[in-house]
């Protein structure tokens, strides 16, 4: 009799357990799937480095990773990569529009530009240890999430009216060394140049298209208006940091034509 009592006892508790979990099996997987993750956006925080813990996990902004100032350097994780930081607001690239959902976003430490001690504005540099961890990271998230290289950006890059980090110092060439995000030969880019020198530029409206083809969010209406300069601009602080007047000159003009004929051969390779 005590037996068939707890005979009850375990279907009834079998049949509670049914009606409150679903039991899920996943011995199968499909082949159709990859990442939600199409984009890596780099910022700065424009704080030092208290002020930008506190703000990131305090605040209505966070990142999924933080890579401090200290020595030595520590890359600090505040946001599952599972979840959607809040970093990149109001952005665009390509086809895509606000990006947290389909992005990691990292935070360096680096307070941007400030008035020195000589009241002139100066960018501060990163450290190459901040930019040796970030390089690691940045290997692993794309490997990961199967990043291309275009879909690594700053936040300039995806919004360039509101936003100027990481700045001019941020070391893109070298990333791109490492083999993360798109550049550009330098050598085509000097036949390029000389070219434009010699025969003219583009038209602003050509430029403007090319822009657009290459992901920035521009209307390319022919003129080089406040906002278009702003994309040209942000655009230089990227490919050519060392003059970032917003001017279209033979040398920008050089490198975003070499970009398009990169992309364009890609696209012919894939
Ligand atoms: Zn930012």
């Amino acid at each position: 009799m005590r037996i068939v009592k707890r005979l009850l006892f375990c279907v009834w508790m079998l049949g509670v357990v049914a009606c409150t979990h679903t039991v899920v099996d996943d011995v199968y997987s499909a082949r159709g799937q990859d990442s939600r993750i199409k984009y890596i956006i780099i910022h700065y925080t424009g704080e030092n480095q208290e002020d930008s813990l506190r703000i990131l996990t305090e605040q209505q902004v966070s990142a999924h990773y933080l890579i401090t100032d200290e020595s030595p350097v520590r890359v600090l994780q505040l946001v599952p990569e599972s979840q959607r930081a809040w970093h990149s607001g109001e952005s665009y690239w390509g086809k895509d529009s606000q990006l947290n959902g389909i992005s990691i976003g990292i935070e360096i430490v680096n307070s941007g530009q400030r008035k020195n001690a000589m009241g002139d504005e100066a960018w501060q540099p990163y450290s190459s240890e901040q930019i040796e961890r970030l390089i690691l990271l940045l290997k692993d998230i794309q490997q990961r999430h199967q990043i291309t290289p275009e879909h690594i950006l700053g936040h300039s890059d995806v919004a360039p009216l509101r936003k100027i980090d990481p700045g001019p110092n941020f070391p893109w060439q070298w990333l791109a060394q490492e083999g993360l995000g798109r550049w550009y030969d330098e050598d085509r880019v000097v036949q390029l140049m000389q070219y434009y020198q010699q025969k003219g530029l583009p038209s602003a409206e050509k430029v403007q298209q090319n822009l657009r083809k290459l992901g920035y969010f521009i209307e390319p209406h022919g003129k080089w208006d406040s906002d278009n300069r702003q994309v040209l601009q942000v655009f230089q602080m990227h490919y050519r940091p060392l003059r970032y007047d917003g001017v279209l000159d033979a040398q920008t003009a050089a490198i975003i034509e070499d970009l398009i004929q990169t992309d364009k051969k890609s696209l012919f390779n894939n």
